[in-house]
């Protein structure tokens, strides 16, 4: 299950103990290919890892309709295959290589990339974030086998095709699934633990308007069905309000319940909000001098790819400024 990842170029790159790099950017989602747009054409050279999901997660969406610039939308993966080309093109080095290990306490600041130590004078870190889960012991045995937390990933697959599915949320994210769904499944039940949705207005319309999405307010899932039979074949729900359950048949439960950041390695590196969110200041300054942040890492606030974008031009410009004041 799953979408093709979009595999960067694995160039041949002179990293290694006895070089330093300019720059280092972390992440390849809108954030970091702009980063890497703009360090590129100020000639830093940067050295650009996608981590383990290349694009990040606009890749996983159908059409971006909000993205300037393309006023009949442009599809996730289409957009993010540009961003890379663009910046690959200034000279943009992007490598496919997750960080392991941060140590940006002491500098010079080092990073151990797939089992090799990288050092830098700037980073910026545009880590993103990954789909949250619901914590449910079921949810993780059935994950792969009707859970999934990606509809345009896995919502064609022949398992949902003219099924009743599910999908948890209230977000855009849910109601953008929901949507995306309803061409393949026979029926969509949005469950949401509240009875509003906390899509933007536009979503939440076209969701609740399409005879196909059920919506089931103030519920919750207590356990997806069936472990003993290794498949989907429906949600326990719960109403938060009446505490009456009912159980849900569907061959798919599709989760979209929000994110969580991926920071887990600068843990205890740079200073973070109690949900793992870095903390900018001044602009896209961290707790560290010469590390950087930007995109949905240490934005829980807006999280738009345009957003995201505009925080990664910001970290370039303030990387290049720094390097300048250390370097003259
Ligand atoms: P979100 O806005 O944080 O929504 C998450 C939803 O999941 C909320 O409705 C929340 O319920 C629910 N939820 C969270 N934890 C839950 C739990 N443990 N159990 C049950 N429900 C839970 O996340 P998102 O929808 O992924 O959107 C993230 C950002 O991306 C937003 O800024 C959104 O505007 C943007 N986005 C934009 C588009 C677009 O414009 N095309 C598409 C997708 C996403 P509550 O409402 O009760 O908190």
């Amino acid at each position: 299950m799953g979408r093709k990842l979009w595999l960067a170029k694995d160039i041949e790159t002179d990293y290694n103990r006895q070089h330093m790099e300019k720059v280092i950017i972390i992440g390849t989602g809108c954030a970091g290919l702009t980063a890497a747009i703009y360090t590129a054409r100020a000639n830093l050279n940067p050295l650009v890892l996608t981590g383990i999901m290349p694009g990040g997660l606009l890749t996983t969406t159908s059409i971006v309709e909000n993205f300037p610039g393309f006023p009949v939308g442009v599809d996730g993966y289409e957009l993010m295959t540009r961003m890379q080309q663009q910046a690959e093109k200034f000279g943009a080095r992007i490598k496919f290589a997750t960080v392991e290990e941060a140590n940006l306490t002491q500098s010079p600041l080092t990073l151990t990339v797939d089992g090799e130590k990288v050092q830098a004078q700037a980073i910026i870190i545009a880590s993103g974030a990954g789909h949250r889960h619901l914590g449910l012991d079921s949810e993780a045995k059935l994950e792969k086998k009707g859970v999934t937390y990606c509809a345009t990933c896995d919502g064609a697959l022949p398992m949902f095709r003219n099924q009743p599915v599910v999908v948890v949320g209230g977000g855009d994210s849910a109601c953008e699934e929901a949507m995306y769904l309803t061409r393949f499944a026979s029926e969509v039940s949005l469950i949401h633990r509240r009875d509003t949705l906390r899509a933007s207005k536009i979503m939440a319309d076209r969701a609740l308007n399409n005879p196909k999405i059920k919506p089931v307010w103030d519920s919750v899932v207590t356990e997806v069905l069936d472990v003993a039979q290794d498949k989907v074949t429906g949600v326990r729900l719960q109403n938060v309000k009446t505490k009456a359950t009912q159980v849900l048949p569907c061959a798919g439960v599709f989760m979209a319940i929000g994110h969580v950041p991926n920071t887990q390695v600068f843990k205890g590196q740079v200073d973070m909000d109690e949900n793992g969110y870095i903390l900018a200041k001044r602009g896209t300054e961290t707790s560290v001098p010469g590390v950087f942040v930007a995109g949905d890492c240490c934005d829980h606030v807006y999280r738009q790819a345009i957003t995201a974008a505009g925080m990664g031009c910001s970290a370039a410009i303030d990387a290049e400024r720094y390097l300048a004041r250390l370097n003259q």
